[in-house]
């Protein structure tokens, strides 16, 4: 009796002992595993390679950098250095779009340019020389090809690349690059429920400093001398106006939502452009900062280009913005004017872009640990929704937003 008590006692231990030792191993196995997982996460890295050196192209290019994901950022850019920065027109950031560079790294004390009701106008060459300087200064494998012009041959050029790669084309409203790539060309086009007018006028003795926009609502217009009668009964809430651009390129640009006003009906039917002209002219005139010259009838005749008439203000779509080509492991992605574009000038325009790349970071982070098919493709509907997403808050609130209040 007690022999047996014994053994069955021994027997318990050694069984404890085991279970013990089994504990212990899937232990040790279970946080070796975590630990490895952590350090693998940490260091996945993907190859990144940008088409345009434009603001949407070197901003990409900083998004991914501060990323830390990227273990090289290549930028095509088909003209040179000092082209790019000696581009002639102004950025307006809006605040939304202040507050999200600001959060990724832009310091905007440091860039020349002036601040207005929560914006930041600057010149596009100062914000790019800014962003260019950062990238070289970086220490991370960054190179930016001047005078490179990404074509079919440097799309052989991508299939040597070893590893995931990542291809943003940021080449602009014409840009060829998503087509080259296998992303499918067709825009849907979405109207904005508005009709509208630009007009632009070159100031040759001017110096371009950046200067803030200037809004005005409720504008009518008395077409009588046209043959267009205003009606009684015309009830529209009038035109708004916008003055902006650099004080050596003026722009002017008129937004009225859809109606069928006696104004609007001339305005969208009789080519008349001396009717045109005079509306800009006299519009520049009343609403200019008090610092600019007025224009002349003969100085708008022979340095103002404007719209013959209104049209009707849509936002362009790319339908197909983002993909995955398995067989070379290659994310294609675009970005800026060359997935989403008005047809129409705001004053704000680079602001939609910075809309998009607001996911810009958190796509490069689940690419670069996405391992499954179902973790690609998470990957790509979380883009593709934020995409949907930008147009439609865009079509919602753009106008109102850049031009109606
Ligand atoms: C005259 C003018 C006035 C503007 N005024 C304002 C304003 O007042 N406020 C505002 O916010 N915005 C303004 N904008 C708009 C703003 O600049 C755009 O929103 C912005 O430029 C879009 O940036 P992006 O990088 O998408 O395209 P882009 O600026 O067009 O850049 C595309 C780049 O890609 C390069 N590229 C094209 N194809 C290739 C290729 N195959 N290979 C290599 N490189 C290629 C081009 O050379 C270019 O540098 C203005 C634009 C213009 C043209």
């Amino acid at each position: 009796m007690t022999c047996n008590s014994t053994m069955e006692s021994v027997h318990d231990y050694q069984l404890q002992q085991n279970l013990l030792i089994t504990f212990l191993f899937l232990a040790i196995f279970t946080g070796w595993r975590t630990f490895y997982e952590r350090i693998k996460r940490s260091l996945s890295q993907v190859t990144v390679v940008i088409i345009g050196g434009g603001p949407v192209g070197l901003l990409s290019a900083f998004l991914t950098l501060k990323s830390g994901r990227a273990t090289n950022i290549v930028v095509f850019e088909e003209r040179g250095r000092k082209s790019v920065l000696n581009a002639q027109y102004q950025l307006t950031f809006d605040c939304q779009s202040v507050e999200f560079l600001k959060a990724a790294g832009i310091d905007f004390d440091n860039i020349e340019g002036c601040r207005h009701d929560n914006c930041f106008t600057t010149k596009v060459g100062v914000f790019l020389e800014y962003i260019l300087d950062y990238l070289t200064v970086s220490g991370v494998n960054v190179s930016i090809r001047f005078h490179k012009k990404f074509d079919k041959e440097s799309c052989k050029e991508l299939d040597e690349i070893q590893g995931r790669l990542l291809v943003i084309a940021c080449d602009g409203r014409n840009g060829q690059a998503s087509r080259l790539l296998g992303l499918d060309e067709f825009s849907e086009q979405h109207s904005c429920n508005a009709y509208g007018a630009i007009a632009a006028i070159e100031r040759a003795e001017a110096r371009d400093v950046p200067t803030p926009e200037k809004r005005v609502h409720n504008l009518t217009f008395d077409l009588s001398a046209y043959g267009a009668y205003h009606s009684e009964n015309d009830c529209s809430p009038g035109f708004s106006l916008k003055v902006f651009g650099n004080s050596k390129h003026r722009f002017i640009s008129l937004a009225i939502s859809k109606c069928e006003s006696s104004v609007v009906k001339a305005l969208r039917t009789i080519l008349d452009r001396s009717m045109m002209r005079n509306i800009f002219m006299k519009c520049f005139n009343l609403y200019k900062m008090g610092y600019e010259q007025s224009l002349s009838e003969s100085y708008a005749l022979n340095h103002m280009k404007f719209s013959p008439r209104l049209f009707e203000i849509k936002l362009s779509q790319r339908c197909e913005t983002v993909a995955y080509f398995h067989d070379c492991d290659t994310f294609v992605l675009a970005e800026g004017e060359a997935a989403l574009s008005f047809n129409f000038h705001t004053g704000l325009d680079i602001n939609p872009a910075i809309r998009g790349l607001m996911s810009l970071s958190k796509f490069v982070e689940m690419i670069t640990l996405a391992e499954t098919e179902h973790s690609i493709s998470n990957a790509l509907l979380f883009k593709m929704k934020h995409n949907e997403f930008v147009c439609k808050d865009l079509i919602r609130n753009g106008l109102r937003d850049y031009m109606f209040s």
